[in-house]
């Protein structure tokens, strides 16, 4: 029995330690930034699901002929929405 197994042993927890402090560091910094990120995301936002709550789907649906689906943005369900949008980028 050497103890040559035990030689790397030493490296390897040097290396799970500078790993566990970047990993700690990186987390702390993803939380400081997320925090941030989440804080100014919810005072300013986007509307939450506003489409859904202020539109009764009767009244606003996709302005496409044999659609019927819900309309999302541009008179138009997001399926054609996207279509269109693709369509115009196609184009251009
Ligand atoms: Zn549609």
């Amino acid at each position: 029995m050497t103890s040559s197994g035990f030689g790397s042993l030493p490296a390897i927890m040097n290396i799970a330690e500078n790993l566990g402090e970047a990993l700690g560091r990186g987390v702390a910094r993803g939380l400081a930034s997320g925090m941030h990120g989440v804080d100014g995301a919810a005072r300013r936002g986007r509307p939450p699901k506003s489409g859904l709550m202020m539109a009764p789907s009767s009244d606003r649906a996709c302005s496409v002929p044999g659609c019927g689906r819900e309309m999302r943005s541009k008179g138009m369900c997001s399926a054609h929405y996207q279509a269109a949008r693709r369509k115009a980028l196609a184009r251009a």
